[in-house]
């Protein structure tokens, strides 16, 4: 069991310092148990940056497919009633913080608490784009990327692709997800329209610029953490994804999403799914109907998104 002064002493060893600001990917589990649980590991995190730090973390509710939006019509947030996150211990132990802010945008909103939370949260509108939030802080206040446990994260893979993919005129066609809110007595379906990668495309891209992008690593309790710069990466990401966009693409032959959903996917979609039928009489049956429920409902309820 690790206490206060453990995680607070890990965290100033791994070079955060006074005034940081952060964007916090953190799996609880992979630091082992804090006496007093998530809420201690940000109160020290907290203590470590002071004042004029700030943390950000996502804060995502859960959305349904917008076709099925009928269904849930009773279901209406708004900036009095918002969505409970469902990104994990660290982000539902942040909403409880008395000074924690949380985006305007509520269909895609991230908690921030410190210095620069009134003007992130504040200016993270409907009108603007997801990751928004992000950006600006990455731009304005040289956020950095903090991940503890699970794989590599860089926490800026969505915004350069994203962005790349609209310069590029490409975009992704896939189900779009939205949740009811109401502002000025108006009740509107929200949708997100922002395009997704596979995790083994992620790696592949991953791996080209993490040493130019990683300030440190080290040790918080039993977890592995590592903190990147957003800026950097952001400007890596794009410069590599405009030179090939392809390279966010994984090798394996039977990904639904690298294969099938982007508009530079080199896959013939009937192609796709006559061999995903021929799988189902091997041993990969289950990846082989999940890959044909994905793609049929795509075609038949998908978007084009960027
Ligand atoms: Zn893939």
């Amino acid at each position: 069991m690790f206490e206060y002064k453990d995680i607070y002493n890990d965290l100033k060893s791994l070079g955060i310092n006074e005034g940081d600001t952060l964007f916090l990917r953190i799996s609880y589990k992979s630091i082992g148990e804090i006496n007093g649980g998530p809420k201690v590991f940000l109160d020290a995190l907290l203590d470590v940056i002071g004042d004029e730090g700030t943390i950000i973390l996502t804060a995502f509710p859960k959305k349904h497919i917008s076709q099925l939006r009928l269904l849930y019509r009773r279901k209406v947030y708004s900036t009095f009633n918002r969505p409970l996150p469902t990104t994990g211990a660290m982000a539902k132990a942040a909403f409880q913080f008395p000074n924690a802010k949380i985006s305007e945008k509520i269909d895609f909103p991230f908690v921030v608490i410190g210095k620069h939370s009134d003007y992130l949260c504040k200016n993270h509108t409907f009108e603007k784009e997801g990751y928004w939030l992000l950006y600006e802080a990455a731009n304005k206040f040289n956020c950095k990327c903090l991940r503890i446990g699970g794989e590599i994260f860089i926490g800026t893979t969505h915004i350069s692709f994203n962005n790349v993919l609209r310069a590029n005129n490409q975009y992704q066609r896939k189900l779009k997800y939205g949740l009811y809110s109401k502002i000025n007595n108006k009740v509107k379906w929200r949708e997100t329209s922002n395009a997704v990668f596979c995790s083994n495309g992620f790696k592949k891209h991953i791996k080209k610029i993490l040493n130019e992008v990683m300030n440190v690593e080290g040790k918080v309790g039993n977890g592995y953490a590592i903190i990147t710069d957003m800026k950097k990466s952001i400007e890596l990401e794009t410069k590599s994804l405009n030179e090939d966009i392809n390279s966010i693409l994984c090798d394996n032959d039977n990904c639904v999403i690298c294969r099938t959903s982007f508009s530079f996917s080199n896959n013939n979609k009937l192609d796709f799914l006559l061999k995903q039928i021929k799988r189902i009489f091997s041993k990969e049956y289950k990846n082989a109907i999940l890959n044909i429920y994905s793609l049929i409902s795509n075609i038949i309820l998908g978007k084009n998104v960027n």
